[in-house]
């Protein structure tokens, strides 16, 4: 070997000696600097073993003092190798023996080798993470810009869609705030007609009556007038009684009685519970009135049996045979209104109690009698069920569920031909339940199901709730 007498060592030397140290057992002769190992591909072309391998590379080169990447590495004379300044540090701090911090070996002097050979792996080694460093960076940057523009982009047609209800909203409460002062406006004239009506009516009666009491009291004056008339003239024929007289002195026919006026019926009348009264007669004039439907026998399922006035259904359980009408459901408990509706709008209220399921709504007049129902909208229904006691769904494709504030007993349907729509309400307190829109058919009939019995679980009719007259 060269001169080993100082830190400035021959160059070069040690490029073909057996490297011991941390790099024994890597490189045995010519380290291949250029074959690969430390040709920093790209981490995406790497697979596991690649970076294991670089990480082994690493641990190979770093200094056992400051556990770094060697800076200037020597080779001492055990052939382990330190950064120069680690090891001349090392040294200086223990002024006595001089070792090898490695493998406490006693050295015959402080010489060492630079060795260039691991030098340059360590360079490559160093700008090959610089690299890979700047790379990967990079390629966050890049992400991180992508991920950004979507966001962007996302927010951007956010903006848009909100800005779009925006003016939904303003445009569509506008003409909410119409329909709803409409509606006033109509309940407003209904009440103020009425009351007007009530009002003249009281009046005319009060006028009547005080007419009919003023005339039976002139009458009733001249009758005094005519009775003291004959008063006087019977104290002068008492005076000088004559014969002719006599027979004038005969009782007069009774007087003609009170008129038929009663103050006490005419406070009765408008004593009662006028708000109620006024409310009966102001929901004649609702419009829609709550339409007074009756179902369809010929539509009805065999097994169905209604109520003789055609309002309340029930399932029976045995299908009775031979009614056989093309109008009839063949394969679900179902049944239709006799009526059906092409224009307006209407309004129907059905009594569903305590079942356990249910199938309510429109249908067009067109669906399939004889399949099996399909209860959604493509299929011509527009509809609620409600399985299982408490589960309700709107018949939407897929299904919608709904999570009323309590159990409708009585349900409210709404269908507006026009706007083609039908909406749901729970009758008792008119809490909207759903609004399906594009109801569209030549005629939309009322439809109801009453699911099957179950063994009596279930066998609670569905009525048709009339206006009690
Ligand atoms: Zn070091
Ligand atoms: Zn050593």
């Amino acid at each position: 070997m060269g001169a080993v007498g100082g830190p400035e060592e021959a160059r070069g030397e040690g490029v073909n000696r057996r490297v011991g140290g941390p790099l024994c057992g890597l490189v045995s002769g010519p380290l291949p600097v250029e074959a690969g190992v430390v040709a920093c591909p790209r981490a995406t072309d790497r697979g596991m073993a690649g970076v294991r391998e670089e990480a082994s590379l690493r641990e190979e080169l770093t200094c056992a003092i400051c556990c770094d990447l060697f800076t200037e590495p020597v080779m001492l004379e055990c052939l382990h190798h330190f950064c120069k300044e680690c090891i001349q540090r090392y040294w200086a701090s223990c002024p006595r023996v001089t070792s090898c911090p490695q493998c406490r070996r006693e050295l015959p002097s402080r010489a060492f080798r630079r060795d260039l050979l691991v030098s340059g792996v360590v360079e490559k080694v160093k700008k090959c993470s610089v690299e890979e460093r700047k790379r990967e960076s990079q390629k966050q940057l890049e992400e991180a810009l992508q991920f950004h523009q979507r966001e962007k982009e996302n927010c951007l047609k956010m903006k848009h869609k909100a800005e779009q209800d925006l003016c939904q909203i303003t445009k569509s409460s506008g003409e909410l705030t119409s329909k709803v002062r409409a509606a006033f406006e109509r309940l407003h004239r209904i009440l103020e007609a009425q009351e007007k009506e009530v009002l003249l009516e009281l009046s005319r009666e009060e006028e009547e009556a005080v007419m009919r009491l003023q005339g039976h009291i002139r009458e009733l004056e001249r009758d005094v007038w005519e009775l003291e008339r004959k008063i006087q003239e019977m104290h002068q024929a008492l005076k000088w009684p004559q014969e002719e007289v006599a027979s004038s002195a005969r009782p007069t026919l009774p007087r003609a009685s009170q008129p038929p006026f009663s103050l006490q019926l005419q406070e009765n009348k408008y004593q009662g519970p006028l708000q109620y009264i006024f409310w009966r007669q102001m929901l004649r004039s609702v419009h829609p009135a709550p339409a007074p439907l009756t179902l369809d026998p010929e539509s009805a399922h065999p097994s169905l049996v209604l109520s003789r006035d055609l309002t309340a259904v029930t399932e029976g359980g045995w299908p009775r045979v031979g009614r056989g009408s093309p109008r009839q459901f063949r394969q679900c408990v179902n049944v239709l209104a006799a009526q059906s509706f092409g224009d307006g709008s209407h309004y129907w209220e059905v009594w569903v109690g305590g079942k356990t399921k249910w199938d309510l709504g429109v249908a067009a007049d067109w669906v399939d009698r004889t399949a099996r129902v399909q209860l959604c909208p493509e299929k011509g229904y527009w509809a609620l069920r409600l399985r299982n006691r408490d589960e309700y769904w709107a018949a939407t494709t897929p299904r919608v569920r709904l999570n009323p504030k309590s159990r409708p007993r009585k349900l409210g349907v709404f269908l507006d031909c026009e706007e083609k729509t039908v909406a749901f309400y729970d009758a008792e307190d008119m809490s909207h339940l759903f609004s399906f829109h594009g109801a569209v058919a030549p005629r939309l009939c009322p439809f109801f199901s009453t699911c099957f019995g179950d063994s009596n679980e279930n066998s609670e009719p569905m009525r048709i709730c009339h206006l009690a007259p």
